[in-house]
C-alpha cells in the first residue's frame, strides 16, 4: 500500500511542481526558508518514529486497546452503560457527511444539524421543564460551572454558592478551580436547608440523584428551592436525563437552571468523553446562556429555516465580555443523543429507565436479603452498600466477575445499573453479595412517576423503524456541506483530512466501552496512547510537558492561564494578573483570560497587520509590575510569520512576564519551528484542527496544554484519578481525567502515519495557502504578506475594494461561493470585511484551482452589478444562495437566466469520471438572522401545533 502520507497531502509531486513555480520557488524547503525567520527556524528534523502504514498502526491500537478491560461498566458517578443503536453508530458516529462538518456558521448549508440540534435542545427543555436550553456544553463538570457563572452574573449579590455534598466529586472539583479564578466561595453542606439560613448565597447546587444514588423527595427539593427563592438565590438542578424519565422536571420543583449530562443516551463511555453536557434556563436569562443556541427564522423566501441565535452578542466573539469562552463544543455527541431521543421516543426512553430502576430493585432486593443494608431506600439506578469495612473485597470480587463496581470507601461500595446491564451482569453482581436474583417485581421508585407529556414533537414519533430512521439521518445529512462534499477553507480551523485509517479505532470496544474510573490496572491500553502522544506532541512543540485533559481549545487556553496565574502565586507575585491580548486575536483568548480572573490589555496592531512594537514596550512598561502574560497567535491570526517573534519573547520575559503561544495555528509550524523552544512558555494546540479530529458540526475537540518545565506543576490534575496530573496543580479543568480520551487514538494514528512528514505536511499548508494568494491576487488585494510577499498556511482577502466599487458585500460573496460548491471562507475575522482562507495540506490541485475560479467568476459577476447591467438589489450574488425550487418554479423574473444561477460559470457538470461534481444544493435559500433573533424560538413546538 502507498504511504500515508501519499493519501494525506491533496498535490501529487508533479502538482506541486507546477504551484511552486505559481509562487516563484524551487522547493518547499526554498518556500518556508524564506516566508519563516530564520531566528526561529528548526535546523534538526523532527525527532519522531518512522511513518508507520495505516494497517500497522491498526493492529498496534488493537493492541492497546485489547490492553484495556471495560468489563461491565456499574461506576456510575455520571458514566452510565448504555446501548447505541447500531443505525445511529454508522449513520452518524462513523458517517464523514456528519463528522466532517464545521461548526454550522453558514446556516443555509447546515440545516441536517441545525435541526438536529434543536431536537437536542428540546429534548432538554422537555425533560428538564425549562424553556430555553442551549445546543450542549463540554461535559457536566464545566456544565455546572457555567450554571454558577450565569446565576453569578443574574443574581448579583454576594460571591458564595452552595453546593449540596452529593454532588459528583469531579463536578465540585472543576466548580472548585473556577471559582478560585473568579473570588467566588464555594460552600458544600449535607443540609441545604440549614446552608441557606446560615450563608447569604446567590446559588444553591443540588445533585438529583446524587453521587451515591440517593434521590431527595419533590417535597424537600420544593422546601429547599422556596427556601433559596426566599433568600433570592437561584435553584441549579445537576441532574441524570434518564432518571427525568421518571422524576419530576427540575422546573416543577422550582429550579431556575438545570445541567447535566447526555452521555447515557447512546454515546460510548469513551474512557470519560467526548460527551455532550446540557443547560437549560428559566424565563429571562437565555441572553445569559453559555455556548452557542440553535433557533428558528426564515429565509428570504419566508420558508422556515434554523441558524444559530444571538450569535454576534452572545458568543465569545465578545471577548472579555462573553458569558463563557465556548467555541467548540460537542455537536456530534449531541446529534447522536438527540437521534437516541428521536428514535426511542418518550415511550421507549421510559420503558429504558424503568428496566434500569427495576433492575437496580432487584439488586437491592438481593443484596438486603443478604444482609448488607443500603445507605438509602430511594434510588433510581445506583445504590450504596453497607459492607462493614469490607468494600475492597466486594469491589475485588466483582471485578474477577468483569464487572466494575464502585469503591466509595472502606465501608461502602456503589452499584449503578445502566442500560447495557445483562441478566448474567446482575446475577453476578448478586452473588459477589451472597444474595441470589428473583424475578419479583421490586417496588417503586419511592416517589409518584412523572406523567409521560413530554416528547410531544411528530420528530419523536415518526421514525421507529430503521428505514424510516437511516432516511431521516441520511436526509439530514444531505442538507449539509461537509468535507465529503468539497472544500471547507476556513481560515483559522484547520479542515484537512480525517484519515479513515485514524477515525476506526475509536469504536474499538476496548477504547469505546471503558469507563474513566476504573482501576489503574485495567486502563493500561489508553495509559500508553496517552503517554505516547504526549510524548508525540512534545518532540512536535518543544515543550517539556503536555496535558490532554482540555477538550476545546478555548479550555486548553483557560487551563494553561491558569497555569500561568498558579505560577506568579508561588513566587510570591499575585499581583501580576494584567494579560497583553494583540487587537486581532481569537475571542476565546480575551474570554479564557476574564475566566481566569485576568485583566485583558489590548495590543495595537500596526500597519502591515503586525504586532506594534511601540504600543507592545509602551504597554509593557505602563503594566510592567503586574504583567502576567503575553497571549499570541503564531502564525499570527492575519496569516503571517511575524518576523520578530523572539525578540518580543524576550521583551515580555524581561518584564517578569510569561509568553502564552496560542497554537492553534500549529499546522504552519510542524517540523518548521517550535514554540517551546522559540521563546514561550506555554500553548494548546487544536487536535481537531492540526492533528486530523474531525470537527464533528462544532465538536468534540482536544485542546491540549503543553508548557516548558517550570509551569509542570500546575497543569491540570484529577479528584480521582491522581496518574492524571500533578498533584500541586489548582485542580482539574475538565470533568473527565483525560478530557476527550476516546477520540485521542485519531490524533496518535495521524501523527504515528505521518512520522517526520509532518513537516510536509506543514509546507504543503504553506504552499497551499501562497497558491490560492497568488491565484487571487489577480481580481484581490491580499490583505497582510511577511518576508518574500508570502503568507503563511492561510491568507486574508480584502473584499473591502470590491464592496466600495460595486456594493458586493462579504456576505453575498460567501453565501454565492455555495452555488460554485464550496463552503464560504472564514467571514469578517480578524478584520471585517475579508475572507480568511485555509486551504490545508490536503486539498488537490484541482480544488484549489476549482475554488479560485469560483472566486475570479465571483469578481466578473460583482463588475456586471457595478457596471449596472445588474441591479444592486436584483443579482445572482444578492440572491444567493439560490436553491432549487427557485431555479425550477415557473415563474422568473430576474434580469439574469436561470442556469447562471444553478449552474454558475466555473461548474463543471457530466459525469464525475471527467472531475464534474453533482451540484449541491441548499435546503433554504438566504437566512435573515435578525428575523430569529426578535422572534426567539428556540425548540421544537409540542405536538398539538402540528396536528
Ligand atoms: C479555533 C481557535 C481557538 C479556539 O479553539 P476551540 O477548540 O474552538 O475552543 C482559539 N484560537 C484560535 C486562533 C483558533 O483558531
Amino acid at each position: 500500500m502507498e504511504p500515508f502520507e501519499i493519501r494525506h497531502l491533496g498535490p501529487d509531486a508533479a502538482d506541486r511542481e507546477a504551484m511552486l513555480r505559481r509562487v516563484g520557488h524551487t522547493s518547499l524547503d526554498a518556500l518556508t526558508d524564506t516566508a519563516l525567520p530564520d531566528d526561529i527556524t528548526m535546523s534538526e528534523p523532527l525527532e519522531l518514529a518512522p511513518a508507520a502504514s495505516e494497517a500497522g498502526i491498526q493492529a498496534e491500537l488493537q493492541r492497546m486497546a485489547a490492553a484495556n478491560h471495560p468489563g461491565r461498566a456499574m461506576i456510575g458517578l455520571g458514566y452510565h452503560g448504555t446501548l447505541t443503536p447500531a443505525v445511529i453508530r454508522r449513520t452518524v458516529l462513523e458517517n464523514p457527511a456528519w463528522y466532517t462538518a464545521y461548526t454550522p456558521y453558514q446556516p443555509e448549508i447546515s440545516q441536517g444539524r441545525l435541526e438536529m440540534l434543536l431536537t437536542f435542545q428540546t429534548v432538554i427543555t422537555d425533560l428538564t421543564g425549562l424553556p430555553s436550553a442551549g445546543a450542549s456544553l463540554l461535559d457536566e463538570g464545566t456544565a455546572v460551572a457555567e450554571a454558577v457563572g450565569v446565576a453569578r452574573r443574574k443574581q448579583r449579590k454576594g460571591s458564595v454558592v452552595l453546593v449540596d455534598e452529593g454532588i459528583l466529586p469531579q463536578s465540585l472539583a472543576v466548580l472548585h478551580t473556577r471559582a478560585r479564578a473568579l473570588g467566588i466561595e464555594v460552600v458544600v453542606t449535607s443540609d441545604p436547608l440549614e446552608g441557606l439560613q446560615r450563608h447569604d448565597a446567590f446559588a444553591v447546587v443540588l445533585q438529583t440523584p446524587d453521587a451515591d444514588g440517593s434521590v431527595r423527595s419533590v417535597e424537600e427539593l420544593t422546601t429547599i428551592a422556596a427556601k433559596a427563592h426566599e433568600n433570592d438565590a437561584l435553584v441549579i438542578a445537576a441532574a441524570d436525563l434518564l432518571a427525568l424519565t421518571l422524576l419530576p422536571a427540575p422546573a416543577s420543583w422550582g429550579a431556575d437552571i438545570a445541567v447535566g449530562s447526555t452521555q447515557r443516551f447512546g454515546v460510548p463511555l469513551f474512557y470519560g468523553g467526548p460527551h455532550a453536557g446540557y443547560i437549560a434556563v428559566g424565563e429571562g436569562m437565555e441572553r445569559q446562556l453559555p455556548g452557542r443556541l440553535v433557533g428558528l427564522s426564515q429565509d428570504r423566501h419566508g420558508t422556515p429555516a434554523f441558524r444559530l441565535a444571538l450569535q454576534t452578542r452572545e458568543q465569545h466573539i465578545r471577548r472579555e465580555k462573553a458569558t463563557s469562552n465556548i467555541c467548540t463544543a460537542q455537536v456530534l455527541l449531541a446529534v447522536v443523543a438527540a437521534s437516541y431521543a428521536v428514535y426511542h421516543g418518550p415511550e421507549g426512553l421510559r420503558g429504558i429507565a424503568s428496566d434500569v430502576a427495576r433492575n437496580a430493585r432487584r439488586l437491592a432486593a438481593a443484596i438486603t436479603t443478604a444482609g448488607h443494608p443500603l445507605v438509602s431506600d430511594t434510588f433510581f439506578d445506583t445504590l450504596t452498600v453497607h459492607t462493614q469495612g469490607a468494600a475492597p473485597r466486594y469491589v475485588r470480587a466483582a471485578r474477577e466477575r468483569g464487572i466494575h463496581l464502585r469503591f466509595v470507601d472502606l465501608d461502602h461500595v456503589g452499584i449503578s445499573v445502566g442500560e447495557d446491564a445483562t441478566e448474567a451482569d446482575l446475577a453476578a453482581v448478586a452473588a459477589v453479595f451472597g444474595g441470589a436474583l428473583t424475578d419479583a417485581e421490586a417496588g417503586s421508585l419511592g416517589q409518584p412517576e412523572r406523567e409521560p407529556g413530554y416528547l410531544g414533537h411528530p420528530v419523536f414519533h415518526r421514525y421507529r423503524s430503521e428505514t424510516e430512521m437511516m432516511r431521516y439521518l441520511r436526509a439530514l445529512a444531505d442538507r449539509d456541506f461537509a468535507l465529503d462534499k468539497g472544500m471547507i477553507p476556513l481560515g483559522s480551523c484547520t479542515m484537512k483530512l480525517n484519515p479513515a485509517a485514524a477515525l476506526e479505532p475509536i469504536s474499538y470496544p476496548g477504547f469505546a466501552n471503558l469507563h474513566p474510573f476504573v482501576p489503574a490496572a485495567d486502563a493500561q491500553g489508553y495509559a500508553e496512547l496517552i503517554a505516547d502522544l504526549e510524548a508525540q506532541l512534545v518532540a512536535i512543540t518543544g515543550y517539556d510537558r503536555v496535558s490532554l485533559q482540555p477538550n476545546a481549545g478555548s479550555q486548553g487556553e483557560f487551563a494553561g492561564l491558569m497555569a500561568v496565574r498558579s505560577f506568579h502565586e508561588a513566587n510570591g507575585q499575585p499581583e501580576r494578573t494584567v494579560c497583553l491580548i494583540p487587537a486581532s486575536a481569537h475571542g476565546t483568548n480575551a474570554a479564557s483570560a476574564a475566566m481566569a480572573g485576568m485583566d485583558v490589555v489590548v495590543v495595537k496592531t500596526a500597519e502591515d497587520g503586525s504586532i506594534d512594537f511601540e504600543d507592545l514596550t509602551a504597554k509593557i512598561d505602563k503594566h510592567a509590575d503586574k504583567l502576567a502574560v503575553i497571549m499570541i497567535t503564531y502564525p499570527s491570526t492575519h496569516g503571517v510569520y511575524e518576523a520578530r517573534v523572539r525578540e518580543l519573547c524576550e521583551l515580555v520575559h524581561a518584564a517578569g512576564g510569561q509568553v502564552y503561544v496560542d497554537g492553534a495555528n500549529l499546522n504552519a509550524l510542524m517540523g518548521l519551528a517550535q514554540p517551546g523552544k522559540f521563546g514561550a512558555d506555554v500553548s494548546h494546540l487544536n487536535l481537531h484542527k492540526t492533528f486530523a479530529i474531525p470537527h464533528g458540526g462544532g465538536g468534540p475537540g482536544v485542546g491540549p496544554v503543553a508548557v516548558r518545565e517550570h509551569l509542570a506543576p500546575y497543569l491540570p490534575n484529577h479528584p480521582l484519578v491522581p496518574d492524571a496530573g500533578p498533584v500541586t496543580s489548582y485542580g482539574p479543568i475538565s470533568a473527565a481525567p483525560y478530557g476527550s480520551a476516546g477520540i485521542l487514538p485519531i490524533s496518535y494514528a495521524f501523527i504515528a502515519m505521518m512520522g517526520p512528514a509532518l513537516r510536509e505536511a506543514s509546507q504543503g499548508a504553506v504552499l497551499a495557502a501562497n497558491y490560492v494568494a497568488a491565484r487571487l491576487s489577480e481580481r484581490y488585494p491580499i490583505l497582510y504578506t511577511g518576508e518574500g510577499g508570502l503568507v503563511a498556511h492561510e491568507c486574508i482577502v480584502d473584499l473591502r475594494p470590491l464592496t466600495k466599487r460595486t456594493g458586493v458585500t462579504v456576505d453575498d460573496v460567501a453565501k454565492r461561493l455555495i452555488d460554485y460548491g464550496f463552503h464560504a471562507p472564514t467571514m469578517s475575522f480578524p478584520v471585517a470585511g475579508t475572507l480568511m482562507v485555509e486551504p490545508t495540506e490536503s486539498e488537490s490541485l484541482a480544488e484549489l484551482d476549482r475554488f479560485c475560479e469560483a472566486m475570479l467568476s465571483i469578481a466578473d459577476e460583482a463588475e456586471r452589478v457595478a457596471s449596472g447591467e445588474w441591479p444592486a438589489d436584483d443579482n445572482p450574488l444578492h440572491n444567493a444562495p439560490h436553491t432549487l425550487a427557485e431555479v425550477t418554479a415557473d415563474a422568473w423574473d430576474h434580469p439574469y437566466p436561470r442556469s447562471l444561477a444553478a449552474h454558475p460559470a466555473g461548474v463543471k457538470l457530466g459525469a464525475v469520471s471527467t472531475g464534474a461534481r453533482d451540484r449541491y444544493w441548499p435546503a433554504v435559500a438566504r437566512i435573515d438572522g435578525a428575523f430569529g433573533d426578535r422572534n426567539l424560538v428556540c425548540s421544537c413546538p409540542p405536538m398539538d401545533s402540528y396536528q
